[in-house]
């Protein structure tokens, strides 16, 4: 068992860091947050009052943070103050340019790094059942594995600095555009007089199945766990789904690739968000197809 810095205590980082206390490591903790500091504390790791002050004496150190600006501050105040050699995972989901610069500036102060977005949730994050997409050196990422397998079931080397991100990004851009797809395919349906019910038995056993139709289907009744069951609750936010399409153009400028779909799903989503629905679950976006048949 090791001793783990937390810092970054949110709906994802707060009930990962308890993973980490159930499963036996000495975790020490911080947040800006004092309610999130509270929680930890509650739920058995020992609070820190900065980041620099939690990373002391630490052999693995994780952040959990909103986005690349952030991780590339707290890495900035804590590198320095590391002992040399500790190991250094960013679960968080940021641009993959940050975090390639966040594991130039971790080899610099003589660290072993790895990029370990998350895709799971925060029922996930509970559960301790998180997919890990990792990037980083062979070595880090053996490092890294057994003490993410505390907090996920699935646990996967992308490739070098950054491929985790990649992997991230490059999955939910699928997933932002399939359930529009879905979600128009159910409009049509509606249009012409066909039953959600019929569609989902045929589309979900036929070439149109994905994960936006048989886990998380947008209308209520064929998927009953699905957000559409309860009011389009998340589940996973529209402005979480807004936020990984925009760094799928932000990646995909920057490498010269073209992705005509995930440009369009990233303007539709956008369109959502703006009107007041980032709170709504992504699937959501079915009512505003069927919205843009009226106009
Ligand atoms: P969150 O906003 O609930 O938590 C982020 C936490 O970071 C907050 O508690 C905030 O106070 C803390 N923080 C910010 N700056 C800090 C600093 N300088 N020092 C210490 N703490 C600081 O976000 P979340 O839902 O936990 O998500 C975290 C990351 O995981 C994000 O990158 C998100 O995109 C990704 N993610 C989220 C989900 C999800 O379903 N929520 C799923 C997969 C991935």
């Amino acid at each position: 068992m090791a001793n783990v810095a937390f810092i970054g205590l949110g709906n994802m980082g707060g009930p990962m860091a308890a993973n980490l206390v159930k499963a036996g490591h000495k975790v020490t903790a911080f947040d800006l947050v004092a309610t999130s500091r509270e929680q930890a504390k509650t739920d058995g790791a020992a609070i820190a009052d900065s980041g620099a002050a939690a990373v002391k004496g630490a052999e693995v150190v994780i952040t959990m943070l909103p986005a690349g600006k952030h991780v590339l501050g707290v890495w900035t105040d804590i590198l320095p103050v590391m002992a040399k050699g500790t190991l250094i995972i960013d679960c968080s989901t940021i641009d993959v340019e940050s975090a390639k610069q966040a594991h130039a500036l971790a080899a610099k102060h003589g660290m072993a790094s790895v990029d370990a977005p998350v895709s799971g949730g925060t029922g996930g994050a509970k559960g301790a059942t998180l997919t890990f997409m990792c990037g980083g050196a062979d070595k880090a990422f053996a490092a890294a594995k057994p003490v993410l397998e505390n907090m996920g079931k699935k646990i996967v080397h992308c490739g070098a600095a950054g491929a985790g991100q990649a992997a991230k990004i490059c999955n939910n851009m699928i997933l932002g555009i399939s359930m529009i797809a879905v979600g128009e395919a159910f409009a049509l349906a509606e249009k012409l007089g066909l039953s959600h019910q019929a569609l989902f038995d045929v589309a979900s056993t036929s070439s149109g199945q994905c994960w936006s139709l048989t886990t998380y289907c947008p209308v209520p009744g064929p998927v009953p766990t699905s957000p559409a069951n309860n009011d389009y609750k998340p589940g996973f936010a529209t402005s979480l789904m807004l936020k990984d399409l925009t760094l799928a153009q932000d990646a995909a400028r920057s490498a010269g690739a073209a992705t005509p779909l995930g440009q369009h799903a990233q303007e539709i989503y956008k369109t959502f968000d703006a009107t007041g629905h980032g709170g709504v679950d992504f699937s959501g976006i079915i009512q505003h197809v069927r919205d843009l048949a009226g106009k």
